[in-house]
Protein backbone atom coordinates (compact mmCIF):
# COMPACT_ATOMS: atom_id res chain seq x y z
CA UNK A 1 0.00 0.00 0.00
CA UNK A 2 0.72 3.59 -0.62
CA UNK A 3 1.52 6.20 2.22
CA UNK A 4 -1.25 8.58 2.09
CA UNK A 5 0.13 12.25 1.82
CA UNK A 6 -1.12 15.24 3.14
CA UNK A 7 0.39 18.35 2.69
CA UNK A 8 -0.51 21.29 5.49
CA UNK A 9 1.56 24.09 6.87
CA UNK A 10 2.46 25.62 10.23
CA UNK A 11 -0.37 28.27 9.76
CA UNK A 12 -2.67 25.99 8.45
CA UNK A 13 -2.93 22.70 10.44
CA UNK A 14 -4.96 20.04 9.25
CA UNK A 15 -6.19 19.37 12.35
CA UNK A 16 -8.65 16.21 11.03
CA UNK A 17 -5.02 15.11 9.13
CA UNK A 18 -3.08 15.04 12.25
CA UNK A 19 -5.46 13.41 14.41
CA UNK A 20 -5.86 10.52 11.96
CA UNK A 21 -2.01 10.00 12.18
CA UNK A 22 -2.25 10.63 15.89
CA UNK A 23 -4.19 6.81 15.93
CA UNK A 24 -2.22 5.57 12.84
CA UNK A 25 0.59 5.20 15.64
CA UNK A 26 -1.27 4.57 18.81
CA UNK A 27 -2.38 1.24 16.54
CA UNK A 28 0.83 0.61 16.10
CA UNK A 29 1.01 2.61 12.36
CA UNK A 30 4.13 4.22 11.21
CA UNK A 31 3.53 8.05 10.11
CA UNK A 32 6.72 10.61 8.86
CA UNK A 33 6.23 14.04 9.70
CA UNK A 34 8.53 17.04 9.53
CA UNK A 35 10.77 18.46 12.28
CA UNK A 36 13.08 21.73 12.10
CA UNK A 37 15.90 19.16 11.47
CA UNK A 38 14.99 16.57 8.82
CA UNK A 39 11.80 14.34 8.25
CA UNK A 40 11.32 11.49 10.92
CA UNK A 41 9.83 8.01 10.75
CA UNK A 42 7.25 8.24 13.57
CA UNK A 43 5.94 4.88 15.55
CA UNK A 44 4.82 4.88 19.22
CA UNK A 45 7.88 5.01 21.40
CA UNK A 46 6.47 2.64 24.32
CA UNK A 47 5.60 -0.11 21.55
CA UNK A 48 8.29 -2.39 20.89
CA UNK A 49 6.17 -3.66 17.55
CA UNK A 50 6.59 -0.41 16.45
CA UNK A 51 9.68 0.25 16.85
CA UNK A 52 10.68 -3.26 14.90
CA UNK A 53 8.54 -1.54 12.32
CA UNK A 54 10.91 1.25 12.17
CA UNK A 55 14.03 -0.65 11.98
CA UNK A 56 12.48 -2.84 9.11
CA UNK A 57 10.93 0.04 6.87
CA UNK A 58 14.54 1.63 7.23
CA UNK A 59 16.60 -1.70 6.85
CA UNK A 60 18.48 -0.18 9.80
CA UNK A 61 20.28 -2.46 12.39
CA UNK A 62 18.08 -2.99 14.74
CA UNK A 63 21.12 -2.03 17.66
CA UNK A 64 21.04 1.50 16.41
CA UNK A 65 18.49 3.40 18.82
CA UNK A 66 15.93 5.51 18.23
CA UNK A 67 15.14 9.23 19.60
CA UNK A 68 11.99 9.05 21.51
CA UNK A 69 10.29 12.66 20.91
CA UNK A 70 7.94 14.50 23.14
CA UNK A 71 6.03 17.85 22.95
CA UNK A 72 6.07 18.53 26.72
CA UNK A 73 9.04 19.17 29.24
CA UNK A 74 7.44 17.67 31.76
CA UNK A 75 7.19 14.29 29.51
CA UNK A 76 10.63 14.08 30.00
CA UNK A 77 10.48 12.77 33.64
CA UNK A 78 8.15 9.91 32.38
CA UNK A 79 10.78 8.28 30.40
CA UNK A 80 13.82 8.54 31.99
CA UNK A 81 14.67 7.72 35.84
CA UNK A 82 17.68 10.33 36.18
CA UNK A 83 17.84 14.24 35.54
CA UNK A 84 21.06 15.87 36.00
CA UNK A 85 21.44 19.60 36.60
CA UNK A 86 23.23 19.98 32.90
CA UNK A 87 20.29 17.93 31.34
CA UNK A 88 17.82 20.29 33.02
CA UNK A 89 19.63 23.91 31.72
CA UNK A 90 19.79 22.50 28.36
CA UNK A 91 15.96 21.83 28.34
CA UNK A 92 15.18 25.03 29.53
CA UNK A 93 17.53 26.64 26.78
CA UNK A 94 17.15 25.05 23.79
CA UNK A 95 13.47 23.00 24.02
CA UNK A 96 11.72 23.12 21.72
CA UNK A 97 14.81 22.68 19.58
CA UNK A 98 17.40 21.09 17.78
CA UNK A 99 19.00 19.10 20.52
CA UNK A 100 19.07 15.49 21.93
CA UNK A 101 19.60 14.23 25.21
CA UNK A 102 20.76 10.89 26.18
CA UNK A 103 19.65 10.33 29.99
CA UNK A 104 18.91 6.70 31.85
CA UNK A 105 15.43 5.31 30.85
CA UNK A 106 12.84 4.34 32.79
CA UNK A 107 11.35 0.55 32.76
CA UNK A 108 8.66 2.41 30.19
CA UNK A 109 10.77 2.66 27.34
CA UNK A 110 11.44 -0.91 25.41
CA UNK A 111 14.60 -2.00 25.01
CA UNK A 112 13.77 -2.26 21.01
CA UNK A 113 13.31 1.73 21.05
CA UNK A 114 16.81 1.76 22.50
CA UNK A 115 18.53 -0.78 20.32
CA UNK A 116 19.03 -2.83 23.25
CA UNK A 117 20.49 0.05 25.73
CA UNK A 118 19.65 1.01 28.88
CA UNK A 119 19.36 4.83 27.96
CA UNK A 120 17.35 6.16 26.36
CA UNK A 121 17.30 9.34 23.33
CA UNK A 122 14.81 11.91 23.99
CA UNK A 123 14.16 15.41 22.12
CA UNK A 124 11.67 18.26 21.74
CA UNK A 125 11.11 19.92 18.97
CA UNK A 126 10.04 23.13 17.67
CA UNK A 127 8.08 21.90 14.56
CA UNK A 128 4.82 22.43 15.19
CA UNK A 129 3.43 19.79 12.74
CA UNK A 130 5.50 17.53 14.81
CA UNK A 131 4.35 19.04 18.25
CA UNK A 132 0.67 17.89 17.52
CA UNK A 133 1.16 14.57 15.89
CA UNK A 134 3.40 13.57 19.28
CA UNK A 135 0.47 14.82 21.46
CA UNK A 136 -1.92 13.25 18.91
CA UNK A 137 0.07 9.81 19.71
CA UNK A 138 0.12 10.16 23.28
CA UNK A 139 3.16 11.99 23.88
CA UNK A 140 5.98 9.56 22.95
CA UNK A 141 7.19 9.29 19.15
CA UNK A 142 10.36 7.20 18.47
CA UNK A 143 11.76 8.22 15.25
CA UNK A 144 14.77 8.30 13.60
CA UNK A 145 14.97 10.33 9.93
CA UNK A 146 12.57 9.14 7.63
CA UNK A 147 15.14 7.67 5.01
CA UNK A 148 16.50 4.52 3.99
CA UNK A 149 19.31 3.30 5.93
CA UNK A 150 21.88 4.70 4.70
CA UNK A 151 20.89 6.78 2.73
CA UNK A 152 21.15 11.30 2.46
CA UNK A 153 18.46 12.02 5.68
CA UNK A 154 14.91 13.47 3.87
CA UNK A 155 14.55 17.04 4.30
CA UNK A 156 11.33 17.02 2.19
CA UNK A 157 8.41 14.92 2.04
CA UNK A 158 9.24 13.93 -1.60
CA UNK A 159 12.80 12.58 -0.29
CA UNK A 160 10.47 10.34 2.09
CA UNK A 161 8.12 8.95 -0.63
CA UNK A 162 11.05 7.91 -2.56
CA UNK A 163 12.66 6.18 0.27
CA UNK A 164 9.45 5.02 2.06
CA UNK A 165 6.59 5.87 0.08
CA UNK A 166 5.92 2.28 0.14
CA UNK A 167 6.66 0.99 3.71
CA UNK A 168 4.69 3.32 6.00
CA UNK A 169 0.96 4.85 6.20
CA UNK A 170 1.08 8.26 6.11
CA UNK A 171 3.64 11.32 5.05
CA UNK A 172 3.05 14.85 6.93
CA UNK A 173 4.01 17.24 3.92
CA UNK A 174 5.13 20.48 6.18
CA UNK A 175 7.12 21.37 3.35
CA UNK A 176 10.98 22.02 3.43
CA UNK A 177 12.61 21.41 6.83
CA UNK A 178 14.74 24.56 8.59
CA UNK A 179 17.83 23.23 9.21
CA UNK A 180 18.35 20.19 7.06
CA UNK A 181 21.28 18.61 9.70
CA UNK A 182 19.72 16.19 11.98
CA UNK A 183 19.76 17.77 15.97
CA UNK A 184 23.29 17.35 18.32
CA UNK A 185 23.15 14.58 20.74
CA UNK A 186 24.49 15.08 24.10
CA UNK A 187 25.15 12.02 26.67
CA UNK A 188 24.06 12.86 30.10
CA UNK A 189 25.41 9.73 31.24
CA UNK A 190 28.98 9.81 32.28
CA UNK A 191 30.13 12.82 34.39
CA UNK A 192 31.05 15.30 31.97
CA UNK A 193 28.58 15.58 29.13
CA UNK A 194 29.34 14.39 26.00
CA UNK A 195 28.48 15.56 22.26
CA UNK A 196 27.52 12.38 20.20
CA UNK A 197 26.70 13.87 16.99
CA UNK A 198 27.49 17.46 16.39
CA UNK A 199 24.31 19.81 15.44
CA UNK A 200 23.11 23.37 14.67
CA UNK A 201 23.97 24.05 18.18
CA UNK A 202 26.84 23.83 18.46
CA UNK A 203 30.24 22.36 21.05
CA UNK A 204 30.70 26.13 21.78
CA UNK A 205 27.60 26.85 22.85
CA UNK A 206 27.06 24.06 25.10
CA UNK A 207 30.16 24.81 26.83
CA UNK A 208 29.07 28.58 27.29
CA UNK A 209 26.00 27.29 29.06
CA UNK A 210 27.49 24.35 30.85
CA UNK A 211 31.15 24.75 31.14
CA UNK A 212 32.75 21.66 30.19
CA UNK A 213 31.44 19.31 27.46
CA UNK A 214 33.51 16.57 25.54
CA UNK A 215 32.97 15.99 22.21
CA UNK A 216 33.34 12.05 21.53
CA UNK A 217 36.34 10.96 21.02
CA UNK A 218 34.90 8.53 18.43
CA UNK A 219 34.21 11.79 16.07
CA UNK A 220 36.82 13.54 16.17
CA UNK A 221 39.76 10.52 15.11
CA UNK A 222 39.14 9.00 11.78
CA UNK A 223 41.23 5.99 12.91
CA UNK A 224 38.46 3.58 12.78
CA UNK A 225 39.78 1.58 16.05
CA UNK A 226 37.97 4.55 18.37
CA UNK A 227 34.43 3.64 17.96
CA UNK A 228 31.94 6.54 18.25
CA UNK A 229 29.61 6.04 21.23
CA UNK A 230 26.49 7.20 19.29
CA UNK A 231 26.24 3.55 17.80
CA UNK A 232 24.02 5.29 14.46
CA UNK A 233 27.66 7.09 13.78
CA UNK A 234 29.82 4.31 12.94
CA UNK A 235 27.78 3.33 9.74
CA UNK A 236 28.60 4.30 6.61
CA UNK A 237 25.37 7.35 6.59
CA UNK A 238 24.19 9.94 3.97
CA UNK A 239 25.97 8.74 1.41
CA UNK A 240 24.69 9.51 -2.35
CA UNK A 241 25.64 6.19 -4.50
CA UNK A 242 28.37 8.30 -6.32
CA UNK A 243 31.91 7.97 -5.29
CA UNK A 244 32.51 11.15 -3.17
CA UNK A 245 35.64 13.00 -2.72
CA UNK A 246 36.23 15.90 -0.43
CA UNK A 247 38.62 18.73 -1.61
CA UNK A 248 40.34 20.57 0.79
CA UNK A 249 42.90 23.38 1.34
CA UNK A 250 43.45 27.05 -0.43
CA UNK A 251 40.04 27.77 -2.42
CA UNK A 252 42.14 28.61 -5.95
CA UNK A 253 44.05 25.16 -5.55
CA UNK A 254 40.80 23.07 -4.49
CA UNK A 255 39.31 24.42 -8.04
CA UNK A 256 41.91 23.49 -9.75
CA UNK A 257 42.32 20.65 -9.10
CA UNK A 258 38.78 19.68 -9.18
CA UNK A 259 38.76 20.93 -12.59
CA UNK A 260 41.61 18.82 -13.85
CA UNK A 261 40.40 15.81 -12.23
CA UNK A 262 36.75 16.66 -13.74
CA UNK A 263 37.89 16.32 -17.47
CA UNK A 264 40.24 12.98 -16.76
CA UNK A 265 36.57 11.49 -15.19
CA UNK A 266 34.89 13.15 -18.95
CA UNK A 267 37.72 11.96 -21.44
CA UNK A 268 36.94 8.44 -19.97
CA UNK A 269 33.53 9.00 -20.92
CA UNK A 270 31.78 9.23 -17.80
CA UNK A 271 29.51 11.92 -16.31
CA UNK A 272 30.95 13.85 -13.02
CA UNK A 273 29.28 15.63 -10.35
CA UNK A 274 30.89 18.85 -8.45
CA UNK A 275 29.61 20.61 -5.19
CA UNK A 276 30.63 24.30 -5.10
CA UNK A 277 29.49 27.24 -3.51
CA UNK A 278 27.65 30.50 -4.96
CA UNK A 279 31.04 31.93 -4.58
CA UNK A 280 32.68 29.32 -6.71
CA UNK A 281 29.86 27.85 -9.04
CA UNK A 282 31.13 29.36 -12.00
CA UNK A 283 34.51 28.58 -11.99
CA UNK A 284 34.27 25.26 -12.39
CA UNK A 285 34.61 23.98 -16.35
CA UNK A 286 33.22 20.48 -16.58
CA UNK A 287 31.14 18.36 -15.34
CA UNK A 288 27.63 18.68 -13.27
CA UNK A 289 27.94 21.83 -10.93
CA UNK A 290 25.55 22.02 -8.55
CA UNK A 291 25.90 25.20 -5.10
CA UNK A 292 25.11 23.93 -2.14
CA UNK A 293 24.80 27.39 -1.09
CA UNK A 294 26.78 30.60 0.02
CA UNK A 295 29.71 30.51 2.47
CA UNK A 296 28.49 34.09 3.70
CA UNK A 297 25.28 32.12 4.88
CA UNK A 298 26.38 29.04 6.24
CA UNK A 299 22.95 27.82 7.23
CA UNK A 300 22.51 27.73 3.75
CA UNK A 301 24.93 24.81 3.08
CA UNK A 302 23.72 22.82 6.08
CA UNK A 303 20.52 23.16 4.34
CA UNK A 304 21.03 22.18 0.83
CA UNK A 305 23.48 19.49 1.72
CA UNK A 306 21.02 16.33 1.51
CA UNK A 307 19.20 17.88 -1.16
CA UNK A 308 22.24 18.19 -3.28
CA UNK A 309 23.47 14.71 -2.98
CA UNK A 310 20.39 12.85 -3.55
CA UNK A 311 20.37 15.27 -6.73
CA UNK A 312 23.41 13.96 -7.94
CA UNK A 313 21.93 10.21 -7.60
CA UNK A 314 19.37 11.21 -10.11
CA UNK A 315 21.70 12.44 -12.52
CA UNK A 316 23.44 9.22 -12.42
CA UNK A 317 27.28 10.73 -12.20
CA UNK A 318 30.03 8.10 -11.44
CA UNK A 319 32.22 10.52 -9.50
CA UNK A 320 31.53 13.68 -7.28
CA UNK A 321 33.97 15.97 -6.24
CA UNK A 322 32.59 18.31 -3.39
CA UNK A 323 34.71 21.62 -1.41
CA UNK A 324 35.59 21.24 2.16
CA UNK A 325 32.94 23.22 4.48
CA UNK A 326 34.62 24.42 7.98
CA UNK A 327 32.82 27.11 8.24
CA UNK A 328 33.08 29.52 12.06
CA UNK A 329 29.64 27.83 13.30
CA UNK A 330 27.64 24.43 11.54
CA UNK A 331 30.96 23.48 9.80
CA UNK A 332 31.99 20.56 12.60
CA UNK A 333 28.01 19.39 11.52
CA UNK A 334 28.39 19.92 8.49
CA UNK A 335 32.12 18.63 7.89
CA UNK A 336 31.15 15.25 10.35
CA UNK A 337 27.86 14.28 7.66
CA UNK A 338 29.94 14.82 4.35
CA UNK A 339 33.00 13.21 5.84
CA UNK A 340 30.49 9.78 6.39
CA UNK A 341 28.97 10.45 3.20
CA UNK A 342 32.39 10.32 1.56
CA UNK A 343 33.42 7.13 3.46
CA UNK A 344 36.15 9.47 4.73
CA UNK A 345 37.82 9.97 1.50
CA UNK A 346 39.45 13.60 1.39
CA UNK A 347 42.07 15.18 -0.96
CA UNK A 348 44.26 18.01 0.36
CA UNK A 349 45.56 19.51 -2.17
CA UNK A 350 48.65 21.46 -0.79
CA UNK A 351 50.21 18.58 0.61
CA UNK A 352 49.66 16.43 -2.41
CA UNK A 353 51.47 19.19 -4.54
CA UNK A 354 54.53 19.53 -2.42
P1 LIG B 1 18.53 9.24 13.74
O1 LIG B 1 17.32 8.85 14.48
O2 LIG B 1 18.60 8.67 12.38
O3 LIG B 1 18.75 10.72 13.82
O4 LIG B 1 19.65 8.59 14.59
C1 LIG B 1 19.62 8.68 16.00
C2 LIG B 1 21.03 8.75 16.51
O5 LIG B 1 21.00 8.80 17.93
C3 LIG B 1 21.85 7.54 16.12
O6 LIG B 1 23.16 7.94 15.77
C4 LIG B 1 21.83 6.74 17.41
O7 LIG B 1 22.90 5.87 17.47
C5 LIG B 1 21.86 7.83 18.47
N1 LIG B 1 21.30 7.37 19.76
C6 LIG B 1 20.00 7.15 20.04
N2 LIG B 1 19.85 6.68 21.29
C7 LIG B 1 21.08 6.59 21.83
C8 LIG B 1 21.59 6.17 23.09
N3 LIG B 1 20.77 5.74 24.06
N4 LIG B 1 22.92 6.23 23.28
C9 LIG B 1 23.75 6.68 22.32
N5 LIG B 1 23.33 7.09 21.09
C10 LIG B 1 22.02 7.05 20.84
MG1 LIG C 1 19.45 8.94 10.40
Amino acid sequence: MRAEIVSMDAEHLDKEAIKKAGEILKNGGLVAFPTETVYGLGGNALDPKASMKIYAAKGRPSDNPLIVHIADIEKLKEVTTEIPEGARILAEKYWPGPLTMILPKADIVPKETTGGLDSVAVRFPSDVIAQELIKAAGGFVAAPSANTSGRPSPTMAEHVEEDLGDAIDMILDGGQVGIGLESTIVDFTEKIPVVLRPGYISLEMLQETLGEVKMDKGLLITDSSVRPKAPGMKYRHYAPEADLSIVEGETEKVIAYINSRASEVEEQGKTVGIIATDETADLYKAGVVRSIGSRAEEETIAHHLYEVLRDFDGDGVSAIFSEAFYTPKMGQAIMNRLLKAAGHKIIKVQEEQK
